[in-house]
C-alpha cells in the first residue's frame, strides 16, 4: 500500500513535533523544509496542497524552472553546493541558501549581494566528519577563518549546516549532529558570533538531528518517496 504525500507530510510534521518536545522545544522552533529535488512540479503542487510552504532544491537551474511554474507564496531554499559563476541566478531565485561551503564563495556572494543590493540569508556548510569528498569548512579552518567572515557585511549569516556521512542506524548520525552543535558553540562563545540556526537530519535521521538541537530539517524521501532521477528537467515532463 502506498501512502499518499499529504498523509506522509502530515506523519512528518507530528513525528517533527514529537521530536522537538522530547528536546524540550516547541514544534515551531523546527522548521520543516521539502527536499523536492528530482520531483517534478506536478509532484511537488500535491505537497504544497497538503501545506509545505518551503522547498529545498539542489541545482539552480531546477529550482528557477519550477519556481516559474509553481504558487509565488513558496519559499526556496538552496541546499547544494552552489558554484561561484552562478551566484548571481541563485541570489534572484533563493530565499535562503544553506551552503556557504568557504571564504572564497563567502566572498563572491557577499559582493554580488552588494551589487544587487541584497542581504541574503545564509548559513555555513560544515564537513562534520572531514570526508575529502564533501564540501563545507572544516570546523578548525572556519575558527581561522571566521572574523573575514564576519567583515562580509551584506551577509545575514544566521546558522551551520551539515551533510553527514550516511549513517544505516539514525542513532550513529548523533555524534555528527552533537559536532555541528558544539561548532557553533564555541563561534557564539568565543567568537562572539550568534548562529541560531541549525540545518541538519534528513528522511532517515531527522528526529535525532532535532534532539540534537536542529532548527530546519530537510526531507525529500519520506515526503515524496523515492526519487527515480538525479534532476527533473522542463523537457522531459512535457514530452
Ligand atoms: C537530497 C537531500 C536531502 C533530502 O534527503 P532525503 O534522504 O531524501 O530526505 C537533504 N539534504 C540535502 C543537502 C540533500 O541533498
Amino acid at each position: 500500500m502506498t501512502t499518499s504525500i499529504s498523509d506522509n507530510l502530515h506523519a512528518i510534521r507530528e513525528r517533527v513535533a514529537q521530536a522537538a518536545l522530547r528536546s524540550g522545544r516547541s514544534a515551531h522552533a523546527v522548521t520543516l523544509i521539502a527536499v523536492s529535488k528530482a520531483h517534478s512540479p506536478e509532484t511537488i503542487l500535491e505537497a504544497v496542497d497538503a501545506g509545505a510552504e518551503i522547498l529545498g532544491e539542489n541545482r539552480v537551474q531546477e529550482a528557477k524552472a519550477k519556481k516559474a511554474l509553481l504558487p509565488t507564496r513558496l519559499q526556496w531554499h538552496l541546499i547544494g553546493h552552489l558554484q561561484s559563476n552562478k551566484v548571481r541566478q541563485a541570489l534572484g531565485i533563493f530565499d535562503r541558501i544553506h551552503t556557504v561551503d568557504s571564504l572564497e564563495l563567502a566572498r563572491d556572494i557577499n559582493r554580488i549581494a552588494g551589487e544587487l543590493g541584497l542581504f541574503p540569508k545564509v548559513m555555513l556548510e560544515i564537513n562534520v566528519a572531514a570526508e575529502s569528498t564533501k564540501h563545507g569548512f572544516r570546523p578548525e579552518q572556519l575558527y581561522r577563518e571566521i572574523e573575514q567572515i564576519a567583515e562580509l557585511d551584506r551577509l545575514a549569516i544566521d546558522g551551520l549546516m551539515a551533510i553527514p556521512p550516511f549513517c544505516p542506524k539514525p542513532e550513529e548520525s548523533r555524534k555528527y549532529f552533537v559536532a555541528l552543535r558544539e561548532c557553533r558553540e564555541r563561534l557564539q562563545s568565543e567568537y562572539r558570533f550568534p548562529l541560531p540556526e541549525l540545518s541538519m537530519g534528513m528522511s532517515h535521521d531527522f528526529e535525532v538531528a532535532i534532539e540534537e538541537g536542529a532548527t530546519f530539517v530537510r526531507v525529500g524521501t519520506a515526503l515524496f518517496g523515492e526519487r527515480k532521477g538525479k534532476a527533473w528537467k522542463p523537457e522531459a515532463s512535457e514530452a
